[in-house]
C-alpha cells in the first residue's frame, strides 16, 4: 500500500516513512491510494475473528491491510502489546453499554488518561519504539496541550526507547486533576513544560521551533498531532469493533454518533465506511465551536479566529478549524488534489474560508457519504447529563453528552452507536453542576492530585524552551 498527499505532492510514500512524518511536505495530508475492500465473506471472517480472538487480532487484520513494510508477525505482536485487559481495563477493550432504544454507547474511554486518544496513541508510542529501533534513529516529541492529547502522549510515550516528549502546557489553566495525570509522571524521558501563558502561547512556540530548520533537523523534533495517519487507522478498528457488537449478521446497517472537533474520529469512520462496513449515517456532533455542523448544513467551511473560538464545557473539542477535515473533502471531490490544495492552500489561508454551497458535489456528502451533523451548547449538556443519569443510571461526560444529544436527532431503524470519548471524572465540575454531586473516581486515581510532580515552568520564551530541549538531549 503506497499513500499519497491530498495536494498533489508527486511523490507516493510507504506506511513506516509517513509515521514519522507527519504533513506532508507540500502541506497536505496522507492518505491511502485506494481504501482496501471488505466483502461480506472477509466481514464474516472479521465477525469471527473479533469474537474468538479478540480487539487485538482484529486490529492486526485490519491494520495489515494498510501496512506492509512491517513483517505480519512483528505487526502482530505490536497489537497484541498494545490493546491488553491490563492497558484497557477489559478484555472487550471497546465494550457496547446500551442506553435506551435503539441506542448504544461504546466505551473508548478506559485507557490510561480516561479518553478516547488513548485508543490510538497507545499503538503509536509502541509503533514509533519500533520503527526508531529499527533505524536506530531517535525522535524528540514536542507537542502543545491544553488536556487531552498531551497527557494520552506522555503515557503512550512513556519509558520508551528512542523517544523523548516534550509537552507545553498553559501554566494553571488545566483542570488539576489534568495537570496531575500529566505532572505525575517520573519517567526519564517525559519533560513537562508548563508556560506563562495561555495555550495558543504554547502552540506558537512550537511552531517557532519546528520553523527553525536546523534546530529541527539536529534535535530530529517531531510531533504526534491528530494528522498523523497512524493515528487515524488505529480508530478505524474500533468501528469495525462497534459494529460487529452491536449487529448479529452481516446484512445489518448500523450509525455511529461521534463528537468532533478536529475530525480525526469521525474520519476513522469514513474510512470504515469506504472499506464497506455497513455503516448507515455518521453523524458529526460539535459544540458552541460549530465549524462542522455548519459545513455540513450548508456547504460553508469557515475557520473561526481565536475571538470566535469558545472556551466550552467540552473543551476538547474547541477548536476553530478541523484540522483532519481536509482529508474527507478530497475523497468527497472525487481526490481531486488540485481543487483541494485551492480550497485549503488558497482559499481557506487567504479567505478563511470556502464555499461548495452550489457545487453539486456538496450534495453527496450526506448522500453519498452518509454524513449528517448538529451542535450542542452547554445546557444541551446539562440537560443530556441530567436525562441520561436519572433515567438510565449511567453517567456520561460531556463530550459524550454532545455525542447524545445530536444522536437523537439522527435515529433510523438502524442502531445509533454513540462514541464515549471520555470519562466523567476528567471534567468533574461540569458533572458536578448537573447532577449536584462529584462522578465516581476510578479507584487508580484517587488521590493522584498529591503526588509529586515534575514540571518545569518557564515564560513563553522560544529561546529557553530551544535551550531546555537542547540541554536534555545533548545531556544523553
Ligand atoms: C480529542 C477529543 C475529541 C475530538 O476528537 P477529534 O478527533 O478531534 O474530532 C472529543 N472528545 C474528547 C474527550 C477528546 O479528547
Amino acid at each position: 500500500m503506497l499513500y499519497l498527499s491530498t495536494r498533489g505532492y508527486p511523490e507516493r510514500k510507504r506506511f513506516c516513512d509517513i509515521l514519522l512524518e507527519g504533513l506532508a511536505p507540500d502541506g497536505g495530508l496522507y492518505l491511502p491510494e485506494h481504501y482496501p475492500q471488505i466483502d461480506a465473506a472477509q466481514l464474516g471472517e472479521l465477525r469471527r475473528v473479533y469474537h474468538e480472538q479478540g480487539y487485538a487480532e482484529l486490529a492486526f487484520r485490519i491494520l495489515s491491510l494498510y501496512i506492509d513494510d512491517i513483517p505480519a508477525e512483528d505487526l502482530r505482536a505490536l497489537c497484541a502489546k498494545t490493546y491488553t485487559a491490563e492497558v484497557f481495563g477489559t478484555g472487550e477493550i471497546v465494550p457496547l453499554r446500551h442506553v435506551e432504544d435503539g441506542l448504544w454507547l461504546e466505551a473508548l474511554s478506559n485507557g490510561p488518561t480516561l479518553a478516547f486518544k488513548d485508543m490510538a496513541m497507545q499503538l503509536l508510542g509502541n509503533l514509533f519504539e519500533y520503527e526508531l529501533g529499527r533505524r536506530g534513529e531517535t525522535l524528540n516529541i514536542l507537542g502543545a496541550t491544553s488536556g487531552d492529547t498531551g497527557s494520552a502522549a506522555e503515557y503512550a510515550m512513556r519509558g520508551k526507547q528512542g523517544v523523548r516528549v516534550f509537552m507545553t502546557s498553559p501554566h494553571g489553566r488545566m483542570s488539576a486533576f489534568q495537570q496531575a495525570q500529566m505532572f505525575s509522571l517520573q519517567d526519564e524521558n517525559i519533560h513537562n513544560i508548563a508556560i506563562e501563558g495561555v495555550f495558543d502561547d504554547c502552540q506558537d512556540i512550537v511552531k517557532a521551533v519546528s520553523g527553525d530548520h536546523a534546530f529541527k533537523a539536529r534535535y530530529k523534533i517531531g510531533t504526534v498531532n491528530s494528522i498523523n495517519w497512524a493515528r487515524l487507522l488505529a480508530q478505524v478498528v474500533y468501528y469495525f469493533a462497534g459494529y460487529l457488537q452491536a449487529t448479529q449478521s452481516d446484512d445489518q446497517k448500523v450509525s455511529f454518533s461521534v463528537p468532533s472537533g478536529n475530525f480525526g474520529n469521525v474520519c476513522a469512520g469514513h474510512v470504515a465506511r469506504q472499506m464497506g462496513l455497513p455503516i448507515a449515517k455518521l453523524v458529526v456532533a460539535t459544540n458552541e465551536n460549530d465549524v462542522l455542523d455548519e459545513f455540513f448544513r450548508t456547504g460553508v467551511y469557515r475557520v473561526r479566529g481565536s475571538a470566535h473560538t469558545y472556551e466550552t464545557s467540552s473543551p476538547s473539542m474547541d477548536i476553530s478549524k478541523a484540522s483532519n477535515f481536509e482529508r474527507f473533502v478530497f475523497d468527497l471531490l472525487g481526490r481531486d488534489a488540485e481543487r483541494t490544495r485551492q480550497l485549503f492552500a488558497e482559499g481557506v489561508a487567504r479567505d478563511g474560508f470556502f464555499d461548495l454551497s452550489a457545487d453539486p458535489l456538496f450534495a453527496q456528502a450526506a448522500a453519498h457519504y452518509g454524513f449528517v451533523s448538529g451542535k450542542s451548547t452547554h445546557a444541551d449538556r446539562l440537560a443530556t447529563i441530567r436525562d441520561v443519569a436519572e433515567r438510565f443510571g449511567m453517567v456520561i461526560d460531556t463530550h459524550t453528552a454532545d455525542g447524545v444529544k445530536v444522536a437523537r436527532e439522527h435515529m433510523g431503524k438502524e442502531p445509533m452507536i454513540v462514541l464515549e470519548t471520555a470519562l466523567p471524572i476528567k471534567f468533574a465540575e461540569t458533572i458536578q453542576e448537573a447532577l449536584g454531586h462529584l462522578p465516581e473516581r476510578p479507584a487508580k486515581f484517587i488521590g493522584i492530585e498529591d503526588l509529586p510532580k515534575r514540571v518545569q515552568r518557564m515564560p513563553a520564551d522560544v529561546e529557553q524552551v530551544k535551550a531546555y530541549i537542547a540541554k536534555h538531549c545533548d545531556a544523553a
